[in-house]
């Protein structure tokens, strides 16, 4: 398989790719191991995810360079997401012990009763490329403290990262059959979900994911799914500075060249602020620096695939063709790579793909509302159901809105964040199931029922 450097456009590496037979043979050494990582003392399987924590901060300069060559985020945005890995490892350290502790619910009866947690066996991790540390540490790491082995899927677009995570994990003593790559593209995928798998965890777009439920439901074993967005973001009129959350706004659009799940990807705007809200975002992105991703102070970076630039390409024309303006659209973009311009639009409807399918880059349509109700509306138009953002000053307003919103998440005053203690859910085309939390330690475990009479 070729890896190709998206800000350069040269091949970074050509590593063998697996098959259906290596893919069986991988299942077959994890069915093996499991047995016996499950009489691993939970202590000992929470220590071995904390030195894979360490490596993670003993590594960083590797594997963040290693990062920006294969999805081509900005250096600093590879840091950042190796921090926030960590952060989140820390919360699985800190409570997975007491969330998966056998559960005493009664002793004083004739009949005592408890509730363990048993891992569910052999799971599927097919993952996405965009926070490959991220999305991954979400399912690999509960995934193994709670006892099962893992055959981690990487994205085809994050295989290097995803075999530096796989090195890392048996250098910190989880054993070489309980945590496996599986190297390659949809085929790989598509053979582990042939396999009598226990569990099947994904994260990517909503038509893979479609197709995964689909393929699995007669398998009758728990199936997770964290899919994409088209999140909308509401700026109330009781705005104290407008240009502070233009810059909020803009960065919850542009960060990781809008490729983030929960990036946002539709801006409604109250009329009263609507003309200073568009000087200021337009003045913000004049200021942004975008460029090969490895120079010290980029803010932009290329897009990780090359089709995706067609696709952003053909959602502006779309636009324009049916009466929308260009606000904002940066010119100089380096010779090379797959860079796209911040593009923001305004004079935009839901007439337009851009306002309906999940864009997954620098571009946003910028939409002006009358009133509370009219952004309700149109911020509840949409088959997804991932996040929601208002941003004002008062808090019961906000509420009574973000109250209403079919979404996992909601924001007040900030966007485009996950918090380890909180779950990371999605409704509608957004996903099924939750990570993160205490959720997201239980959802690769299953309950059993004692009931113990003596
Ligand atoms: P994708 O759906 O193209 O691929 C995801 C994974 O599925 C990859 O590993 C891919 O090789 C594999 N795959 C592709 N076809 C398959 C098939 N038929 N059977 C089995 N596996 C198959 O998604 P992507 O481009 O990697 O990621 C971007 C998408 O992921 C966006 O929609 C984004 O919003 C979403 N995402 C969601 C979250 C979340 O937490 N909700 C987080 C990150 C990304």
């Amino acid at each position: 398989m070729i890896i190709v450097n998206p800000a350069t456009e040269e091949i970074i590496a050509d590593i063998p790719e697996d098959n259906r037979d290596s893919i069986q043979g991988i299942y077959k050494k994890a069915l093996a191991a499991q047995q016996a990582w499950v009489t691993v003392p939970l202590t000992e399987r929470v220590s071995c995810i904390e030195k894979f924590f360490h490596s993670l901060e003993a590594q960083k300069d590797t594997l963040a360079r290693i990062l920006t060559e294969e999805v081509g985020k900005p250096l600093q945005q590879s840091y950042n997401e190796l921090n926030g890995a960590r952060t989140r490892i820390q919360f699985f350290l800190d409570n997975s012990e007491q969330y998966l502790a056998e559960e005493w619910i009664t002793q004083e009866e004739l009949t005592k009763e408890k509730i363990t947690y048993e891992p569910l066996g052999v799971i599927a991790n097919i993952s996405a490329w965009n926070y490959p540390y991220l999305v991954g540490v979400n399912v690999f790491i509960p995934a193994l403290i709670g006892g099962n082995a893992v055959l981690y899927k990487s994205s085809e677009y994050a295989t290097l990262t995803g075999l530096h995570i796989e090195r890392m994990m048996h250098e910190a003593g989880v054993p070489k059959d309980i945590f496996q790559c599986v190297v390659g593209k949809a085929e790989a995928g598509q053979a582990l979900l042939d396999l009598p798998l226990d569990g099947y965890f994904f994260t990517g777009s909503f038509a893979t994911g479609k197709k995964i439920a689909e393929s699995t439901a007669g398998k009758l074993v728990p199936v997770q799914m964290e899919l994409g967005g088209k999140d909308p973001l509401y700026v109330m009129d009781d705005i104290p500075d407008i240009r502070l959350v233009a810059a909020a706004v803009l960065e919850g659009v542009m960060y990781n060249a809008g490729q983030s799940c929960c990036a946002v990807e539709r801006v409604y705007v109250h009329a009263n602020v609507y003309d200073a809200f568009c000087e200021a975002i337009q003045a913000e992105a004049g200021k942004m620096k975008i460029g090969n991703p490895m120079q010290p102070g980029m803010d932009m970076g290329p897009l990780c695939r090359p089709q995706q630039v067609a696709v952003l390409q053909k959602q502006v024309e779309d636009a324009l063709a049916k009466g929308a303006s260009v606000l904002y659209k940066s010119n100089e973009l380096p010779a090379k790579g797959y860079y796209f311009p911040i593009t923001l639009l305004i004079g935009v409807n839901h007439s337009m793909d851009i306002m309906m399918e999940e864009s997954f880059g620098p571009v946003v349509g910028i939409q002006k509302v009358q009133d509370d109700a009219e952004a309700i509306d149109l911020m509840q138009d949409t088959v997804y159901g991932l996040t929601a953002a208002v941003y004002g000053s008062d808090s019961q307003r906000a509420g009574a809105i973000m109250q209403r919103m079919r979404t996992g998440t909601v924001y007040f005053n900030c966007c485009d964040r996950v918090s380890a203690g909180l779950p990371w859910s999605g409704r509608g085309h957004s996903g099924v199931g939750s990570t993160l939390s205490i959720q997201g330690i239980r959802a690769f475990v299953q309950p059993k029922a004692w009931h113990l009479r003596s």
